[in-house]
């Protein structure tokens, strides 16, 4: 229930979020809303229902028609195909966030650690129309009104993020901001499953316990066990400037270049060498919130012009920032620019990047690297681990083609779908990982052509998008070495035909029985209580996890350590045991929406009460303050 006020509230914080700019007006926003609408990141169907009944303005309904239609599809079963997994995703880029929101609509829990607290990047990535269709079924355009407004295929990938980072946080998607991931932490068998080492250290992010791992940290990938292959072609330097857009009339009148390679028009680029001196063998130009374009350099020209200082055969010294003039490179960049656009934008100004500085950049893409095999599994402890990795982790895209967003989302899909595999207790571990390499095989060769026609029915199911699947290129066989386990059952495993409609509909008992690591393990329950607790004396009393309940004081004191404006712990002293449960149920009940399972009186005792039904609760306290 919501009093009328906090209804105003709660509309008037949704409608800032949508029109929010920054991550942390994002985050803060949707933490505020949430809190006023008791409402925390959460599966889907525990989250999203819940806001929509509680978020009715117009702009609302609208969103909410879209992500209803897109929920609707049956591959999400409703919400439900992956029930009980627990999904880690490294890295809030473009795919990131991609992946977590598919993984959010099949029914996972899923949290997304994002290292950087800004987002800043002005470079404008190409949209294949396919990309287009699918951020528009998200709602981009609720959030971003110029959003691909008429023949546009192109956004930042600033706004890129923002957009899929509010649709994220709106279906339940759980998101930290300045932390980084380090490792995964295996478990050891004290209860625990698999976990991640973050910085900061304490993070609330390190006691989350999953079963599905994406990469999707960008290029330089930090996930261990992974073998990239590299690709080297011949020297390739890029260089991208941003420029600001204050929208004149001459700006308005500047034509786009939506890719000049020096084949097609070999004029353009003899007339640019002859009257600059700028040797390019490609430009791009999209005008988007700044003007931004991208153009590959020939290296002569770039050392006649001052910008490199010393040739080097080795392409990392050639352009480190020692061997390179930042001031020529501005000019560079700047009087490539002008010509390309006739000299119609005589003032341009530079945009400024993440440090502050003027936004020009220059990459190497003489090699580009590649992860051989998308995923990889691990299992220890009877807690089992799938791990992905998507976007540029997976497969770096070489910019001035503009595949990287593009490839990078079917490569979130191919993940997702992946995921919604391996949340069927039923499929084999080697089959799931086979399917999985069979249709990474496709995703360097895929291009706006050759993909399924109907951009508007692709979901994570491969077949909706790749005209020749074939899901059994790679044998289970051949996928042994990304299997490590410390089980070889596991290589036992028959390997049938993969099942993909959702695992809890069809096999409820198999799934509790072979999935660990999402089920409540006491003993884990246990020890997280013991280590947040660690400072009470009363924490040696806690033998085992009814100890919890039976101790009287645990509860109340976990509201405390997390809480302090909820409770006065010092004044529950005088009371008997019973009573401080009792307190500490209230507060949950009114402030966290955890319905109450016992009395007081019953939970000092729990000879009556069912364990499954105390554990379940202990767990979801658990899971309440782990977000704090
Ligand atoms: P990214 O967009 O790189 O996102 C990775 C995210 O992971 C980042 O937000 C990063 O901060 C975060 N991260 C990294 N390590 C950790 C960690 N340990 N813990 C937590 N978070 C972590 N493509 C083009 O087509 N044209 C361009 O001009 C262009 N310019 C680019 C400029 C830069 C500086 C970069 C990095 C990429 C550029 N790209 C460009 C590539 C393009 O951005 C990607 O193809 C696209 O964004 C999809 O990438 P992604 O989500 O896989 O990775």
């Amino acid at each position: 229930y919501l009093t009328e006020q906090e209804a105003i509230a709660a509309s008037e914080l949704f409608d800032l979020f949508c029109v929010a700019t920054t991550m942390r007006q994002i985050l803060g926003l949707h933490r505020d809303m949430c809190d006023i609408l008791g409402l925390r990141p959460a599966p889907i169907n525990e989250f999203y229902p819940m806001l929509k009944a509680k978020i009715r303005s117009w702009k609302a309904q609208a969103l909410w028609k879209k992500f209803d239609a897109r929920a609707a599809h049956r591959v999400y079963a409703k919400g439900t195909a992956c029930n009980g997994t627990h999904v880690l995703v490294i890295g809030a880029g473009p795919c990131g966030l991609r992946t977590a929101i598919e993984a959010q609509l099949l029914g996972a829990k899923v949290v997304v650690l994002e290292k950087r607290d800004r987002i800043t990047r002005n470079n404008v990535l190409h949209l294949w129309p396919f990309v287009i269709t699918d951020l528009r079924n998200l709602g981009a355009k609720k959030f971003y009104g110029k959003f691909c407004a008429g023949s546009i295929d192109h956004i930042s990938i600033r706004q890129l993020q923002i957009i899929l980072m509010k649709v994220a946080l709106l279906l339940g998607v759980e998101i930290h901001e300045n932390v980084s991931f380090e490792r995964t932490i295996e478990p050891s068998g004290d209860g625990f499953g698999w976990r991640a080492a973050v910085t900061p250290a304490d993070h609330v992010v390190s006691y989350y316990e999953f079963d599905v791992l994406i990469g999707a940290d960008g290029k330089r990938n930090t996930l261990e066990g992974f073998k990239r292959k590299e690709f080297r072609g011949k020297l390739a330097i890029a260089i991208t400037a941003n420029f600001i857009n204050k929208k004149t009339e001459a700006e308005a009148k500047a034509e786009e270049i939506s890719g000049v390679a020096f084949i097609f028009n070999q004029s353009f680029f003899k007339e640019l060498y002859e009257k600059t001196g700028i040797d390019l063998e490609n430009i791009v130009y999209y005008k988007d919130e700044t003007h931004y374009f991208v153009m590959t350099a020939k290296k002569h020209s770039l050392i006649d012009k001052g910008v490199i200082l010393q040739d080097f055969s080795d392409p990392a010294e050639l352009l480190a920032s020692a061997n390179v003039s930042a001031e020529k490179l501005l000019d560079y960049a700047r009087e490539a620019a002008e010509f390309s656009t006739k000299y119609q934008m005589p003032n341009l100004e530079f945009a400024v990047n993440h440090y502050g500085k003027p936004d020009v950049a220059m990459f190497d893409f003489t090699s580009m690297f590649a992860a051989e095999t998308s995923c990889r599994v691990m299992l220890r402890h009877g807690h089992r681990l799938l791990q992905c990795l998507v976007g540029d982790s997976l497969l770096e895209p070489f910019w001035p083609t503009g595949s990287g967003c593009a490839r990078g989302f079917l490569s979130s899909m191919d993940a997702a779908y992946a995921t919604k595999l391996w949340s069927n207790p039923r499929n084999s571990i080697m089959g799931v990982v086979a399917q999985r390499e069979s249709i990474y095989r496709l995703l360097n060769q895929t291009t706006p052509e050759n993909l399924q026609r109907d951009t508007g029915s692709y979901t994570v199911d491969p077949a909706s998008r790749y005209p020749n699947l074939n899901r059994t290129a790679v044998s289970p066989y051949q996928v042994k070495t990304l299997i490590d386990s410390d089980d070889p059952k596991v290589f036992e495993q028959p390997i049938a035909e993969i099942i993909t409609t959702p695992a809890l509909a069809e096999a409820p008992a198999l799934l509790r029985k072979s999935r660990r690591s999402t089920d409540i393990v006491p003993e884990a329950l246990l020890h997280w209580v013991c280590t947040q607790l660690h400072m009470y004396d009363f924490v040696k009393e806690l033998q085992e996890p009814a100890d919890i309940l039976k101790n009287g004081k645990s509860l109340c004191a976990l509201i405390s350590r997390f809480r302090p404006d909820l409770i006065d712990y010092s004044a529950t002293r005088d009371l008997t045991l019973a009573e401080r449960n009792e307190v500490a149920f209230r507060i949950l009940e009114a402030e966290y929406q955890l319905p109450r399972i016992m009395s007081g009186e019953k939970s000092v005792d729990l000879e009556k009460v069912d364990t499954r039904h105390w554990l379940h609760y202990l767990n979801q306290v658990r899971e309440v303050f782990r977000g704090e």
